[in-house]
């Protein structure tokens, strides 16, 4: 190791010493609780992030999902089991399995429903 090397191995390592020799000062008058806290605190404050960036992050990929509208295939995102609205014909969307399907069931499912109500009305009007 030349000496420019060792220069600037020092000069990375000197915050972490000045650190060192606090906590070791800290230490040494009684403070080693307080010490171990802020340790503490510290590791909570550098993990806490990353632990909710993969949660977010594994949330998302469980959960959003890229599909094309049906009824004008205009592709976007949207939430695994919610309902939405396609941003570009406005069409309410139910967002399962991967896939976006609209909400409203085919007006013929709505029509024949009806067919048959009234069927069973007029056989009970009959008798
Ligand atoms: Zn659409």
């Amino acid at each position: 190791m030349n000496l420019n090397n060792f220069q600037f191995y020092l000069a990375n390592l000197r915050p972490w010493l000045t650190l060192l020799i606090i906590a070791w000062f800290l230490g040494s008058i009684g403070l080693g609780w307080l010490v171990n806290s802020i340790i503490v605190i510290i590791g909570i404050m550098a993990i806490a992030p990353v632990v909710a960036f993969l949660g977010l992050r594994w949330w998302l990929q469980r959960n959003l999902v890229t599909s094309q509208c049906p009824v004008c295939g205009f592709e976007f995102m949207g939430l695994n089991h919610s309902n939405i609205q396609c941003p570009n014909c406005g069409e309410h969307l139910t967002v399962d399995g991967g896939k976006f399907t609209r909400i409203a069931p085919e007006g013929t499912i709505d029509v024949a429903a009806v067919e048959v109500q009234t069927q069973v009305l007029s056989e009970g009007d009959g008798e």
